[in-house]
């Protein structure tokens, strides 16, 4: 495992196996995710402890290329990996700070017909490393410090749960970054499973959940995960999360015209999310090439709001951000380096 991939407890262990007192671990931990640095020969580290790990692997994600928009605050970034994919993620401004969209595999393989992510497939996983060295990145050039994360860039969170896991858990340690785990939002298409999981582990951090369709003929048409996990299986699942952590559901729902945008969907979105504690997000939906549907007018978007409203939904419409760089939700792609 790359190092910078490990627990503080897993690096203090691994020390101490290697016959070197446990305190390096807790020094390398802190000069990985406290000072965000990878260049272990200029760390205080003694040179018994370099020698240890010098034939060990540090991840060494970095910053590709920058794009900033011009209508917005928005950047989009391309990191290349040691493989030399790259991937996409984004850093967003809001009053409070900064929210930085996180990726958190190559690619993805859930399908979803609107979403540009896994137009190509899923090529692989991320390491925990690699999606804090999206972040360390960024906060290292740009001297900020970015205060809240959603896991919402390319791939499904929850199709790499352990690395996912790992890489929250390394993020909130008060040693490193220390980000509360309120300030960490995981977004998932529904893999039922893994929410079940994700409850047993019952980490307060927030859940994000892709519904966009509100039968199980259309939902399965649009997102594939929908054949393997069907809504009464995803309701359990979420019923059993909210009664396991107490914790609200915020339900996505991308808004398509004259596709699931009619007065049946709003009965529908209530019949399934009524018993469950959540508020309700709207995403005009972003074009991308592959899908050839549009979004409703804003007149349609704020009505549709309404009705939800009357049925008793909170619910909020999602800003779009980054239009001119393709970085709103659904736009970011793979890349692989050409040279
Ligand atoms: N794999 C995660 C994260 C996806 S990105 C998930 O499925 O939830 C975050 C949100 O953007 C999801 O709700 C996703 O369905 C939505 N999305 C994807 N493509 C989109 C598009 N073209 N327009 C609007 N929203 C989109």
């Amino acid at each position: 495992m790359e190092l910078n991939s490990m627990y503080l407890d897993e690096l203090c262990d691994f020390f101490e196996k290697n016959g070197e007192k446990s305190f390096r671990g807790t020094q390398l931990f802190t000069f990985f995710h406290d000072k965000k640095r990878i260049d272990v020969e200029n760390s205080n580290l003694s040179a018994k402890a370099l020698s240890i790990i010098e034939k060990e692997e540090i991840n060494n994600t970095e910053i590709y290329k920058i794009y900033d928009s011009k209508l917005d605050d928005t950047k989009k970034f391309l990191f290349k990996l040691k493989d030399k994919n790259l991937i996409e993620g984004v850093l967003m401004r809001y009053k409070y700070g900064y929210a930085q969209c996180i990726s958190t595999q190559v690619g993805c393989r859930m399908g979803c017909d609107f979403c540009a992510s896994t137009k190509s497939g899923l090529i692989r996983n991320l390491t925990a490393a690699e999606m804090l060295r999206e972040i360390y990145e960024i906060e290292n050039k740009l001297n900020i410090k970015v205060s809240n994360f959603i896991l919402m860039g390319s791939g499904e969170p929850l199709d790499n749960f352990d690395e996912v896991i790992r890489f929250i858990k390394i993020l909130h340690d008060e040693k490193g970054h220390n980000t509360s785990y309120r300030n960490i939002t995981i977004s998932t298409c529904g893999v039922a499973d893994k929410i079940y999981e994700l409850s047993d582990l019952n980490i307060p951090i927030n859940l994000a959940v892709s519904l966009h369709q509100t039968n199980d003929f259309e939902r399965s048409s649009l997102m594939p995960i929908n054949k393997r996990y069907n809504l009464k299986e995803l309701k359990d699942s979420l019923e059993y999360y909210v009664n396991k952590t107490n914790n609200r559901i915020t339900f996505e729902y991308t808004l398509i015209k004259n596709q699931n945008d009619n007065d049946k969907n709003v009965e529908e979105i209530y019949d399934f999310a009524k018993s469950i504690k959540c508020n309700i997000n709207l995403i005009p939906l972003n074009p991308i090439d592959e899908f050839d549907e549009k979004r409703p007018s804003k007149f349609e978007i704020i009505e549709f709001k309404t009705k939800l409203e009357k049925k008793g939904f909170n619910v909020t419409i999602r800003r779009e951000l980054g239009k001119d760089i393709s970085a709103s939700c659904g736009q970011l792609r793979r890349k692989v380096e050409v040279k």
